[in-house]
């Protein structure tokens, strides 16, 4: 395993005093500390950074914290950053609007060293657990592929991107066959083993490539600037990699998927990411209609695309 980075804590506090401080009272602390001085160069090294804990000075010329605060919290990429207030004057009712704003947690100034490194550590805790249920969210739970969600998400993003850039992009979906059948003859339990297996083989491809569980036995795979032609081979490559896969217990056994190619070119015209999908089903509804185990490319785009 390689060792995590340590985490990123920043301060954002208008006085250089405090930064010193801060550096020297939390230089044998396992963690990597940055400064801003003001609350714009916070923001902008929040975005740069991506810290795991924010110390936050309320009382700050121009932009204070409470504003830096809701910038924070507005902003989806930020939002979940815990943020510690850090405050010399704040009232009781301070303290109230900085939590309901968001803040995680709060310290006075002139603050304790040693509690001000629990509270420190407990944010990151946090955070920590913040990002594993994010991470988790994301992924399919049986396979550990990413989960439709992120499917979802990340189609939309590629869609645009490849758009915009005038890049090729390619969609695979593929189904396992006669999976039903499967499942009635040796078990559920058997059949989750081969779905285990055949996400497998699916993560085999180019880093870039983005294998997706879209549902039961069907799956998705992004192919980033890649044409159809050369998401054809990867799916036919899939194809009979899962054909020659051999199955503990049932020797005879042979397991096979097919498969539905669309890519963002061959529309001759911009295509959404629906019409995308749609493309790759009806392809794959092709390949199930004319037989099973093949891959078939997708010649229709737009709404009569239609299983
Ligand atoms: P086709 O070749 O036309 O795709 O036939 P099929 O039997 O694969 O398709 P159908 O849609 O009739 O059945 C899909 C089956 O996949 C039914 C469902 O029980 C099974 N399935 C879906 N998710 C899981 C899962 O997580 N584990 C297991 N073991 N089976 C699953
Ligand atoms: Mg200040
Ligand atoms: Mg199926
Ligand atoms: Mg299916």
């Amino acid at each position: 395993m390689t060792s995590s980075p340590l985490p990123k804590v920043l301060a954002i506090d208008d006085s250089e005093l405090i930064h010193r401080l801060l550096r020297v009272r939390l230089q044998y602390e396992q963690l990597e500390l940055h400064g801003a001085l003001d609350a714009a160069e916070g923001i902008r090294l929040a975005y740069e950074l991506r810290p795991d804990v924010i110390l936050l000075d309320i009382e700050m010329k121009g932009m204070d914290g409470f504003e830096v605060l809701q910038r924070l919290k507005a902003d989806v990429e930020l939002q979940d950053i815990p943020v510690i207030f850090i405050s010399a004057t704040a009232s009781m009712e301070d303290r109230v609007r900085a939590l309901d704003l968001g803040a995680l947690d709060f310290v006075g100034k002139p603050f304790e060293v040693v509690e001000l490194k629990a509270r420190v550590r407990s944010a990151l805790r946090v955070q920590h657990l913040v990002k594993m249920l994010a991470q988790k969210a994301q992924v399919d739970g049986l396979t550990g592929l990413w989960n439709r969600t992120y499917f979802d998400r990340r189609l939309g993003q590629e869609s645009a991107e490849a758009f915009r850039h005038q890049r090729p992009l390619a969609l695979v979906m593929c189904d396992l066959d006669s999976f039903k059948q499967l499942n009635d003859r040796f078990g559920h339990p058997f059949g989750d083993m081969v779905l285990e297996q055949f996400a497998k083989v699916l993560q085999g491809g180019r880093t870039s490539d983005v294998a997706c569980r879209y549902g039961g036995e069907e799956f998705g795979i992004l192919l980033p600037h890649t044409g159809g032609t050369e998401a054809f081979e990867v799916a036919e490559r899939y194809r009979r990699q899962i054909e020659a896969l051999e199955w503990p217990g049932h020797q005879s056994l042979v397991v096979t998927a097919s498969f539905g190619v669309a890519d963002v070119s061959t529309a001759g015209r911009p295509v959404t990411a629906d019409e995308l999908v749609s493309a790759a089903d009806t392809a794959l509804y092709r390949a199930k209609t004319q037989g099973r185990n093949r891959v078939v490319a997708a010649t229709e785009y737009g709404a009569g695309a239609q299983r």
